[in-house]
């Protein structure tokens, strides 16, 4: 097997050859046409988040973004008047902070995105709205620690905008309030302390990476807490709960928060031990008979072969576990979960990121990304292929039609996210899920 290299490798162009690549960037300018026509952004709706929205990260779907992001920030101003005009006063502390379902990926986009078209004072103000008020509600006691609606999505975003923080000239504190609950983490306290120290310090890059390291801080307590809650510390020192269950997979689940937490290589050294645990719990002790892996510890049911649930989480972490802890066990087992989704995961679902094809072909990408191995990117081409047929297949009903079937996690948009990765995935920033890549800040 051959080392990750960061440039292309040759057998890239063998399988994606000048004209399939002429096709794919004939689909990508099809599709990406047909989104805004089904859904002109001038149009008014109402789903601006990540998930059911339109806004599309890789930089070379950037347009789209940009034709989307003032629609999208209207909307959601319009839908939720109770955010206070002062985002560091926290009047109203909200109960989720997560990346693809709330608000803090709507700001965290459009912080990108603004600052790309040069419009500062928007990207900033979406900025410090990710670092105050969705700050604090990292550490509201009900705010859950997964990827959606919780706290790793707000560390995914605070990591997906931390280049920003450097280069925008901002001059504010902290709110001077702590978190009011009464089971307010004592990590709000460290935050805040930290401030007292520096009440009129420049808000820099080195005080985002406190705020990071204390919604770290609180995701592990949670994970720990939890585990010894329900008697599982012996199995896993980590676990957590959404809804009441303790699901397994990369949306809501341990999955989903382990890969996420592995992107912070000082505070991965910290609690290397408990986190090495935990994710060997869920790689290795979670897997069903029929080979797949649950998708909660609750049910144990194993039926479900999506980025949400079951082996396509496994191998975000695993590939993940392994470039940060290079150990062989890792590599092997996101390549027995990636041919468990080439066997059974041609989903029906449509071609969304979340339960959708495209989501599945990212798994092979990545594997290809991190082996150079033909055959993994060979399973991208014949998973997108699926995606691209999209229109015939669910006129035969052999697709069926998502909820929002032009959006980036459950319709086509997700599939133009794939194309755009694939046709230009060298130059783009692995950030370990599909799809988000990073926009280009110049
Ligand atoms: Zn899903």
């Amino acid at each position: 097997m051959s080392v990750q290299s960061d440039r292309v490798p040759e057998v890239y162009d063998k399988v994606i050859t000048a004209e399939y690549k002429a096709l794919l960037q004939k689909a990508l300018l099809k599709e990406c046409k047909r989104i805004l026509q089904e859904v002109p952004p001038e149009r008014e709706y109402h789903y601006w988040d990540v998930y059911v929205g339109f806004m599309i990260g890789p930089k070379t779907a950037l347009k789209i973004a940009e034709e989307y992001i003032d629609s999208a920030l209207a909307s959601y101003h319009a839908t939720n008047p109770s955010l206070p005009a002062d985002p560091s006063l926290p009047a109203h502390i909200e109960n989720e902070c997560g990346f693809l379902c709330t608000a803090v990926g709507l700001h965290a986009v459009v912080a990108r995105v603004k600052y790309h078209v040069g419009d500062y004072e928007t990207s900033n103000h979406s900025l410090h709205l990710l670092r105050t008020h969705f700050a604090h509600s990292a550490f509201a006691p009900r705010t859950p620690s997964e990827l959606l609606y919780g706290r790793a999505g707000l560390l995914y975003a605070l990591n997906y905008t931390e280049p920003l923080f450097s280069s925008l000239s901002d001059n504010f504190t902290l709110p001077s309030n702590p978190v009011p609950s009464a089971e307010s983490s004592h990590h709000s306290h460290r935050i805040l302390r930290n401030n007292d120290k520096h009440p009129t310090s420049e808000y820099s890059s080195s005080k985002i990476h406190q705020i990071i390291s204390s919604i770290f801080d609180a995701t592990i307590e949670n994970g720990i807490r939890t585990a010894s809650d329900a008697g599982l510390s012996a199995k896993t020192p980590l676990i957590w709960k959404w809804h009441e269950t303790f699901y397994l997979g990369a949306a809501h689940g341990a999955a989903g928060i382990l890969t996420v937490l592995l992107s912070f290589p000082d505070k991965v050294r910290e609690y290397r031990d408990i986190i090495k645990r935990a994710i060997d719990f869920v790689l290795f002790e979670t897997r069903g008979e029929n080979g797949n892996w649950m998708s909660s510890l609750d049910s144990g049911k194993t039926d479900l072969v999506q980025f949400c649930h079951g082996a396509p989480g496994i191998v975000f972490l695993a590939c993940k576990a392994y470039e940060v802890f290079k150990e062989a066990r890792y590599l092997e087992i996101a390549t027995e979960a990636a041919m468990f989704v080439h066997d059974y995961g041609i989903l029906r679902k449509g071609v969304g990121l979340c339960h959708g094809i495209s989501g599945n072909a990212y798994v092979f990408l990545i594997l290809f990304k991190i082996t150079n191995e033909r055959k993994y990117l060979e399973w991208t081409v014949e998973f997108m292929d699926a995606c691209l047929q999209w229109e015939q297949l669910t006129e035969k009903r052999q697709f069926r039609v998502p909820d929002r079937p032009w959006s980036v996690w459950e319709g086509l948009g997700g599939a133009v996210w794939l194309l755009t990765d694939v046709l230009f995935w060298e130059n783009e920033i692995f950030k370990g899920f599909p799809g988000l890549s990073d926009i280009q800040s110049t």
